[in-house]
């Protein structure tokens, strides 16, 4: 386990004991795997991996285990809207509660955080005319489109779509 989801982890448990929640083998095993998860799964996703070691793991414990999380804000979640065929998407739940940008494949769903500057803090003069007086705290971009693995581009210069 990396340092930073180390980190993450040993809060997690801290705050989740200090609101009263008993931490189980299997809540434990939730909170170990979801801290280090960066590919911003579902609860159907984590079910399904916490299912392999955790044959006995109720879907509802991972959903109450990430309610709790939620509730102690370590958790923001990630709502992409109908897919490419227009199907319904389930949340996806993110261990990373730092202010950051979001790009999405629209064609395989895969997401990967980009860290955000405070640069993009800097709001913009369309912001300023359509609110005026608008106080930004932060900034999440979601930039859409297709990632080099699906344009089968992996390996060669990423190309800049504008
Ligand atoms: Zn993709
Ligand atoms: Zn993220």
């Amino acid at each position: 386990m990396r340092a930073a989801h180390k980190e993450r982890f040993d809060r997690m448990v801290a705050d989740l004991r200090h609101k009263g929640l008993k931490l189980t083998p299997q809540r434990l095993a939730i909170l170990r795997m979801f801290s280090a998860d960066e590919s911003h799964p579902t609860a159907q996703d984590l079910y399904a991996r916490l299912r392999v070691t955790f044959p006995t793991m109720s879907f509802a414990t991972v959903y109450n285990t990430l309610d709790a999380l939620l509730g102690a804000g370590h958790v923001a979640t990630l709502n992409l809207g109908p897919g490419p065929r227009g199907e319904a998407r389930a949340t996806r739940f993110d261990p990373n509660t730092e202010p950051h940008h979001h790009a999405v494949c629209d064609v395989c769903g895969g997401i990967t955080d980009i860290p955000a500057t405070t640069r993009a803090l800097v709001a913009s003069d369309a912001l300023h005319s359509a609110a005026p007086g608008f106080e930004v705290r932060t900034v999440e971009r979601l930039y859409r489109g297709v990632c080099a693995e699906c344009a089968g581009t992996k390996g060669s210069e990423t190309r800049l779509l504008s």
